[in-house]
């Protein structure tokens, strides 16, 4: 290949690079090679089929025009894929003549089938090689109760599971945060299995954790590229659990990944335990991007809803012990009484089910409240962060934690502070310098005048008081 050559595919690169913005250009472009150029074709190569097909499906005429735009007799690009043997014999390469005929022969892009099946092999295969993490085939959305506080999550949910290959993306990423027990995973999961029902698209669901491990783990046995290209060949991808995500270059690959899914129109889906503002370890760009979908907070259950998840959970359980029942007065009792998440409902039910039956006997109030006693009992009261608080008070008001912990004197930064210094206060054994120095170290009369102008405060405004007590009872849960 001449100089020349090289030089105007450098300019072409930088083209394509500029038209297709940096990320999605190092994603799919960055290991694009030039083979030759012969008058009005032009022969590229990439390493993988996968790339192939991609790159042709979505990226042909823009490859095309930026070749145009340096050298307007180009009239064809030929991609092919470059094979181990490349090395060692250069010269001739059977896939682009075949390529290039097809191209004569339909005038058209070179889409075979081949192409196509290639394509959903490597589905298939990726799906193994990533290993989805396990479902559990009970958390579905026909066993997801639907109330006040998960209405919305649940449609766009729904509205996920329910879109078909190739339909515009409404929100991406969806991004869903609830407290622990709340139902995530049985939303995600959900999701998951309906989105694969119909063997139209690929939904992968996985957890930050399994993603972690199986991107250290391709690193390792040297299969990183084919493990990205695999997580990019998806329709859906769904992540569990965002909190745990750690580590650069696991946030890095993880920040790609989002960013070709978007980019590509394909949906991405994640539960996290906060609000994408509030996790800390994440760098700005991730977390903007995460802001920037469909932002969803699912409320903890209220009476109404735990009932009926306790109604849907013994019908589940009846399928398989048909003697089992549950009077009315023992799920009030069970709804009233535990009030902390879905997994202590799951249990209660789990315990008068194996009570029953071991003992052979109908299920009465006498019996649930000595079965499920310590569900009921307030907890241990539980040691609370100062941090924990910041993060309350944040989302609660809808700020950043750094907002509260900046010197910004704008009214709706200030109560919030204040709200969270008077609870750092009251609610931990902290003193005024050290709440002071995690407050962005001020001094301690500031957050003595603080706690002061709370503790008059919420004497007087309902509202106020309203939310000091519902932050109050999110840090005791
Ligand atoms: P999270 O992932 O938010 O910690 P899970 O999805 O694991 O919570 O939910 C905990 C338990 O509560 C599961 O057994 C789940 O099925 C149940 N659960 C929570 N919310 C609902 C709901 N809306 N409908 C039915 N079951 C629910
Ligand atoms: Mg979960």
């Amino acid at each position: 290949m001449t100089n020349s050559e090289q030089e105007r595919w450098s300019r072409v690169k930088g083209r394509l690079r500029s038209t297709v913005g940096e990320d999605v250009y190092t994603s799919w472009f960055a290991r694009m090679d030039l083979e030759a150029v012969q008058d009005e074709s032009v022969h590229l190569s990439v390493p993988t089929r996968f790339l192939k097909s991609w790159i042709q499906a979505h990226y042909a005429e823009r490859v095309l025009s930026c070749w145009q735009a340096e050298m307007p007799e180009v009239h064809r690009i030929d991609l092919s894929v470059r094979t181990a043997m490349r090395c060692a014999t250069p010269a001739k390469e059977a896939p682009v003549a075949v390529e290039a005929r097809r191209a004569e022969r339909s005038d058209a892009k070179p889409v075979s089938n081949e192409v196509r099946t290639s394509a959903a092999a490597s589905l298939a295969t990726s799906h193994d090689a990533l290993g989805g993490s396990p479902l559990d085939p009970r958390l579905t959305f026909a066993s997801f109760v639907v109330g006040r506080a998960n209405t919305l999550a649940h449609a766009a949910a729904r509205q996920v599971a329910d879109g078909r290959r190739g339909d515009p993306v409404m929100f991406n990423p969806l991004y869903i945060h609830a407290g622990v027990g709340l139902g995530k995973t049985h939303l995600l999961q959900a999701v998951t299995w309906a989105g694969n029902a119909g063997g139209e698209r690929k939904v992968l669901y996985l957890t930050a954790e399994k993603f972690m491990y199986g991107f250290v783990a391709a690193l390792k046995s040297q299969t990183a590229l084919a493990f990205k290209e695999a997580l990019r060949g998806i329709d859906v991808l769904v992540i569990d659990d965002l909190q745990f995500l750690q580590g650069k270059s696991t946030q890095a690959e993880f920040c790609h990944t989002l960013n070709a899914l978007i980019d590509a129109g394909r949906q991405v889906v994640i539960a996290a335990d906060r609000p994408p503002s509030d996790l800390e370890s994440l760098d700005d760009r991730v977390r903007s991007r995460l802001a920037g979908g469909l932002v969803v907070e699912m409320a903890t259950l209220g009476e109404d809803l735990r009932l009926g998840i306790l109604k849907s959970r013994v019908a589940a359980a009846r399928a398989h012990h048909a003697s089992f029942d549950v009077p009315e007065p023992v799920l009030d009792y069970l709804a009233r009484s535990i009030t902390h998440n879905g997994r202590d409902l799951e249990g209660a039910i789990n315990r008068l089910l194996a009570h029953s039956k071991l003992n052979n006997q109908p299920v009465t109030l006498d019996m649930a409240e000595r079965e499920v006693r310590d569900l009921v009992r307030p907890q241990e009261p539980k040691r609370i962060k100062i941090e924990d608080i910041q993060r309350v008070v944040a989302r609660q008001y809808n700020v950043s934690r750094s907002d509260l912990l900046s010197s910004r004197r704008t009214a709706n930064v200030v109560r919030p502070r204040q709200v969270a210094m008077y609870l750092a206060k009251t609610l931990t054994l902290r003193s005024l310098p050290e709440i002071g120095r995690r407050f962005g170290g001020r001094d301690h009369t500031t957050v003595l005048h603080a706690v002061r102008k709370i503790e008059a405060l919420v004497g007087k405004d309902i509202t106020l008081n309203d939310e000091v007590e519902s932050l109050k009872r999110q840090l005791q849960d």
